[in-house]
């Protein structure tokens, strides 16, 4: 996917590109970063929104089902929603 820079400087630094919004990232340890790879919980949140939208859709999948035991309460109830308009 994104490039993911890594290099290791003396001091033990290490730095990668946010593949959200480019902005290099600093860190000694990869568990400093709650966020990893992202910057930010804004950068990991526009990412995984657009999972949530089905611009990375895996699947397809128009029946809405088949699905089970995905972590996204939120997720299901909209596509429930979606379907009962539809039908
Ligand atoms: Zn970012």
């Amino acid at each position: 996917m994104a490039a993911e820079k890594t290099d290791r400087s003396a001091d033990g630094i290490r730095r990668i590109i946010c593949p959200r919004c480019g902005r290099v990232i600093e860190y000694a340890r990869v568990s400093d970063i709650a966020t990893f790879p992202f910057c930010s919980a804004r950068c990991r949140l526009v990412d995984l929104d657009k999972w949530f939208e089905g611009d990375y859709r895996i699947s397809a999948d128009p029946a809405g089902d088949g699905l089970p035991g995905t972590p996204g309460e939120h997720k299901q109830a909209r596509e429930r929603g979606t379907k009962r308009e539809k039908s």
